[in-house]
């Protein structure tokens, strides 16, 4: 067995844990610990302060150890620290359930929860299944997802996604699926702002695959409204409203998956907010809870909902559900995030910022390597050129200076991708971007 130990720290033993989507050589060799955080920073392990320029992972939108929520879990924990959500329930799921469709516009007004946001995600496609099924509509079955989509870890997940290596080691995955073309195109949208001019024709390839497949085949589409994971990549201008169109036509449902968007990151609520598109699911997670608890809520449209809530009232309508969902912590951790998202008005916050944000990135540009930016709400992309046969190479030395520098960054492939706590202030990003181009300007 490994005895590979923290420098100084011989009690800590680091080959026991298994570190999901890192390189456990690398980091093991050179740890990056987080002991501690508060409001936009982390303490590290050799007693750093470090800016969080990410929010965690796109989840700690209000920032860190806000004390409402901290004492709300507190109190949950030593009320009622479990309850079963199968054949029984509490208080808090209903109040929060009604509190969320109230947040969400149109009819997307049940609320189903999990436990993150892969399972956000095949409920939500188990949803749809199920959906066409209830309606006497078997033969779609059919799934559509996009390149470059990243849509968690889980099996349906991963299936509708359209990242290679999140796929390829992990046999033939779910079968009926398709995949839609990704929106991104260097030559069409280089350093475009907000939502790029060109592609919202990508869309129309829907049309493609109804024509191969026929549309009673198909049950849903699933996208990120804004693809996160895969390197911030903006929807193009009317791309969302064209997929609405063509899904309504065809019967097909369409799935936003709003792991990312949700709770406030583009400056309104949600994502259908922000793009006036209105899906006829929507998943959820992460800036749910600031964070602080696993928990994840997949939306459903009135007539999604009502086609289950048919037959014999003694009878379960859904066969799924986790030991966790509606778990009273996370949902007191819930309740009291969304209390601070509406006290502190953080939404509207994020909204005031994006210009700044949007200059302050698309500053950056002329920086030696940067070969593209992009931005939407409190979100932005740099692309750097990747150093030939050593793709994300650059972008993971740039994260490393950085983190020596007192900045938290994510890098995927040579992008680099900053979505910091809407919590922070004007001189922060000055801040955020000043270290940034210094690690930038330093790396070859
Ligand atoms: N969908 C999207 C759009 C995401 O960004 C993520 C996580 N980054 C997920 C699903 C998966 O969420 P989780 O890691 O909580 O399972």
């Amino acid at each position: 067995m490994s005895q590979r130990t923290l420098d100084g720290d011989n009690r800590l033993n680091l080959a026991a844990h298994w570190m999901p989507f890192t390189a456990n050589r690398q980091f093991k060799a050179a740890p990056r610990l987080l002991v501690s955080a508060k409001d936009m920073h982390y303490t590290s392990h050799d007693g750093r302060q470090v800016m969080d320029g990410t929010a965690g992972l796109w989840c700690v939108n209000a920032g860190h150890a806000r004390p409402r929520i901290v004492e709300a879990v507190q109190k949950a924990v030593a009320t009622l620290d479990y309850a079963p959500a199968f054949q029984f329930g509490h208080p808090g799921a209903f109040e929060l359930a009604s509190r969320l469709a109230d947040m969400m516009p149109g009819d997307l007004d049940h609320v189903f929860f999990t436990n993150s946001g892969s399972e956000s995600v095949d409920t939500a496609l188990k949803i749809a299944l199920a959906y066409h099924r209830a309606r006497g509509d078997s033969a779609r079955t059919r799934l559509i997802g996009r390149e470059r989509g990243y849509h968690g870890v889980g099996f349906g997940g991963i299936s509708v996604g359209g990242i290679v290596s999140n796929r390829k080691t992990f046999g033939p995955l779910l079968p009926g699926v398709d995949h839609l073309p990704h929106t991104y195109s260097l030559e069409h949208q280089a350093f475009s702002r907000g939502e790029p001019e060109w592609g919202a024709h990508l869309a129309d390839d829907l049309e493609r695959i109804v024509a191969l497949h026929d549309a009673s085949t198909i049950a849903a589409v699933i996208v990120e409204p804004m693809a996160g994971s895969t390197g911030v990549l903006p929807p193009p201008k009317g791309y969302l409203k064209r997929l609405r169109e063509i899904t309504e036509k065809h019967g097909i449902l369409l799935i936003f998956d709003e792991v990312i968007t949700g709770f406030g990151r583009l400056g309104t609520p949600f994502a259908v907010d922000c793009f006036g598109v209105q899906p006829d699911l929507v998943t959820t997670a992460k800036g749910l809870t600031n964070g602080t608890q696993p928990m994840g809520a997949v939306f459903a449209s009135g007539r999604v909902h009502d086609a289950f809530m048919q037959g014999p009232e003694h009878l379960i309508e859904l066969f799924h559900g986790y030991t966790y969902s509606a778990h009273p912590v996370a949902t007191a951790a819930a309740l009291a995030s969304l209390d601070t998202y509406q006290e502190e008005g953080l939404f509207q916050r994020v909204a005031e910022l994006a210009p700044i944000w949007e200059e302050s990135a698309h500053a950056l540009k002329g920086l030696p390597h940067v070969k593209d930016i992009r931005n939407l709400g409190l979100v932005a992309g740099i692309e750097l050129e990747s150093r030939p046969g050593e793709v994300g190479k650059r972008a993971y030395e740039v994260m490393v200076r950085c983190y020596e520098a007192g900045l938290m960054i994510r890098v995927t492939g040579d992008i680099i991708a900053l979505s910091p706590p809407f919590i922070i202030t004007q001189g922060q990003i000055a801040e955020l971007f000043d270290t940034l181009a210094t690690a930038i300007k330093a790396t070859p």
